[in-house]
């Protein structure tokens, strides 16, 4: 008897842009407080991930060792296959102005700039030369739906229009992948959908966007969720291509 034929199933697989493995962060005391307890998460392009858990389960410090901003204590990350603690400092710096972005609950934009001159600024440690910055950063103006605002400064932006500048300012360099750290937690409830939306059409488009968050109706909103607390993983969702596969 002969095997049975199975179905052949092809599977485009992602690649893996972020690596945890086994992070571990303790901030200095007597005795150390240890904040992540030993984290692995691998996240894909073209994921659009929350990572969710209650104020002080250690999101922002996880956010900011996958955004290279700060060394774990033990433990590998990984950007796009390199190890961050290979990098000289410098190296770290250029990695980060090419491959990552990041976006924040209070916008920090220079309230002296255009919207124009703050997205360019994105750019600014890319070695982009000046002509060619100003003409990328309209296109991510417009990208964010901002394209008839853009020589106003922050102070003539609602809420809303300064974070998309912000998301324009962050996405200008075409990063592997977007960070953005309770995005929607300045923003009345309207306001914040559409944010959520755009974060979506940028995953949609293939950058990788980790949103961190503490409100459970934002998680939802994304394809997958991360649950952390105390500095652990408590469930992870997965990757929702995969899923889709299996079902
Ligand atoms: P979240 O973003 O989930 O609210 P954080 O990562 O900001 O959590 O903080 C996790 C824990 O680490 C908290 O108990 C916080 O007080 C502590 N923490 C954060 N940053 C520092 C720091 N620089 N030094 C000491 N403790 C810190
Ligand atoms: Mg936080």
């Amino acid at each position: 008897m002969t095997d049975p034929v199975l179905p052949e199933i092809v599977v485009d697989a992602p690649e893996v842009v972020v690596e945890l493995r086994e992070v571990v962060k303790e901030y200095p005391g007597d005795p150390p407080m240890r904040v992540l307890h030993g984290i692995d998460l691998a996240i894909h392009d073209g994921e659009l991930v929350s990572v969710v858990g209650a104020s002080g389960s250690g999101k922002s410090t996880m956010l900011a060792i996958m955004g290279t901003l700060d060394a774990p204590t033990r433990g590998t990350v990984l950007i796009d296959g390199t190890d961050v603690a290979a990098l000289s400092e410098r190296e770290r710096a250029a990695l980060r102005a090419r491959r990552i972005g990041f976006v924040f609950q209070q916008f920090f934009l220079l309230p002296a700039l255009s919207a124009l001159d703050n997205v360019a600024l994105g750019l600014l440690y890319a070695g982009v030369p000046a002509a060619e910055r100003a003409r990328r950063a309209a296109d991510a103006l417009e990208r964010v739906g901002l394209g008839a605002r853009m020589t106003h400064r922050p102070g003539q932006l609602s809420g809303g229009e300064q974070q998309r500048v912000a998301i324009a300012r962050a996405i200008v360099g075409r990063p592997t992948v977007l960070f953005a750290d309770e995005p929607t937690g300045a923003l009345d409830s309207h306001t914040g959908e559409r944010i959520l939306e755009l974060l979506t059409s940028i995953a949609d488009a293939g950058t990788a966007v980790v949103i961190i968050t503490h409100d459970q109706h934002i998680a939802e909103r994304t394809d997958r969720q991360v649950r952390i607390q105390d500095g652990r993983i408590l469930d992870d969702t997965g990757l929702a291509t995969l899923r889709e596969v299996v079902r």
